[in-house]
């Protein structure tokens, strides 16, 4: 939406709002609803107040994880219309990565000083293909989530980066399995607005992006203690105070449970291939708006954008508190968004500094979140204890 446009529909946020931010935090609703409305005169206040949390919160510093990006299956049963990153079989680039080629780029990652397998891929596509069927029946497993549980354990036990899952929906069995091979896991919860399931919108051939069922899977990681990844998409046709419901539903389970280890805000980016192809990106100003909101909503809880759909003026992020740029990967494109590249990370590095920030290299799972896993049993508390006192002791020589 042009700036100008947006100005017309954006309220003035009741200096009271503003007042509330130092009296009043973490916000209700009434006051978030107001402040991701504020005017362009209001947004300094805003950002300052959001990067004030953050800095009470983990002051001077901005974290992220070294990864490699494993596309496990790009065959996806979902078609959400700004994906593209799913095939169908037989199309173009369709592709199930073998064990070999898993561990391939895992060691390639390795010797980059990566420490995290992200195994993205798309939701049971062997549900309505009988191609992964196939596929999966010559590699040995039953499932996408079997094998996708066997490629971690791969990972886990053949070299020393942690996986990290994002195999959509979830039960509360494979949680448990899941669970078993990596130090955290993720799902996008994306909106709770359930609306863009009618035809014609963002979500309406897309069974596993039901809010509820999304919300389902977040709760029973909740339930069973596991660190967990979720966040907003932004731009895909919902409304602002959607953003703000969406936000409040998160803030909702971490209550409830205290498992909520990171919180994205990802804005939607318009390619030319899509269904979504004419759809307009949210702005900037709405960008910095979500984050600062999100923020402070939730002062106590990690919140990451990705730098690479904010450039070239991502550094922008850093004003609207953020504490973290998410993975970023020396050797691997952006699968789910091949046209945006990651930035360098010593480009990273410098525009952090500029900002006032030292940038610092974290695992998946994250420092406060680590005790809990290393306490456990096994390869997988192993391997956790292994990697953090491995990029300790490369912080201690200046190279994380
Ligand atoms: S966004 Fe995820 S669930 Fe949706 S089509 Fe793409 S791979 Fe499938």
């Amino acid at each position: 939406m042009a700036l100008a446009q947006e100005n017309q529909t954006r309220k003035v946020a009741p200096s009271s709002c503003f007042e509330a931010l130092h009296a009043d935090l973490p916000l209700s609703r009434e006051t978030a609803c107001a402040l991701i409305r504020c005017s362009d005169h209001d947004l300094p206040d805003l950002l300052c107040a959001a990067r004030e949390a953050k800095e009470r919160f983990k002051p001077g510093v901005i974290t992220y994880s070294r990864k490699v990006f494993v596309p496990l299956t790009n065959l996806c049963r979902d078609y959400c219309g700004y994906c593209i990153f799913r095939r169908d079989p037989g199309a173009p680039g369709a592709h199930t990565m073998t064990p070999d080629e898993v561990l391939q780029v895992c060691r390639a990652g390795e010797k980059l000083g990566c420490t995290e397998a992200l195994f993205s891929l798309g939701d049971k596509p062997e549900l309505i293909f009988p191609e992964m069927r196939e596929t999966l029946r010559r590699l040995g497993y039953s499932s996408t989530l079997q094998y996708l549980e066997g490629m971690c354990e791969l990972v886990l036990r053949e070299t020393t980066l942690l996986p990290h899952p994002n195999p959509g929906l979830l039960s509360a069995e494979w949680i448990v399995r899941l669970a078993a091979v990596s130090p955290s896991m993720g799902l996008m919860l994306e909106t709770t607005n359930a609306s863009l399931l009618v035809p014609g919108a963002a979500h309406d051939n897309a069974p596993d992006k039901v809010p509820a069922k999304r919300l389902r899977t977040i709760e029973e990681a909740g339930r069973q203690n596991v660190p967990f990844t979720t966040g907003l998409l932004i731009g895909i046709g919902e409304t602002v105070e959607d953003r703000v419901d969406t936000l409040l539903a998160i803030r909702e389970l971490h209550c409830r449970y205290g498992h909520i280890q990171e919180v994205i805000v990802q804005n939607f980016r318009v390619k030319p291939t899509i269904p979504m192809r004419d759809w307009p990106e949210p702005s900037r100003g709405e960008m910095l708006r979500t984050l600062a909101v999100a923020r402070l909503l939730m002062p106590e809880v990690n919140i990451q954008a990705p730098p690479n759909l904010s450039a070239p003026y991502y550094d922008d992020l850093l004003d609207a508190g953020i504490n973290d740029w998410g993975g970023i990967s020396p050797l691997t494109p952006d699968f789910i968004n091949p046209e945006k590249p990651w930035p360098h990370l010593d480009q990273l590095r410098l525009r952090t500094e500029a900002k006032g920030f030292s940038l610092r290299q974290r695992l998946p799972v994250y420092p406060e979140f680590v005790p809990a896993v290393t306490a456990r049993q096994g390869l997988l508390a192993e391997k956790t204890k292994a990697a953090a006192e491995l990029l300790g002791s490369a912080r201690e020589t200046g190279t994380a």
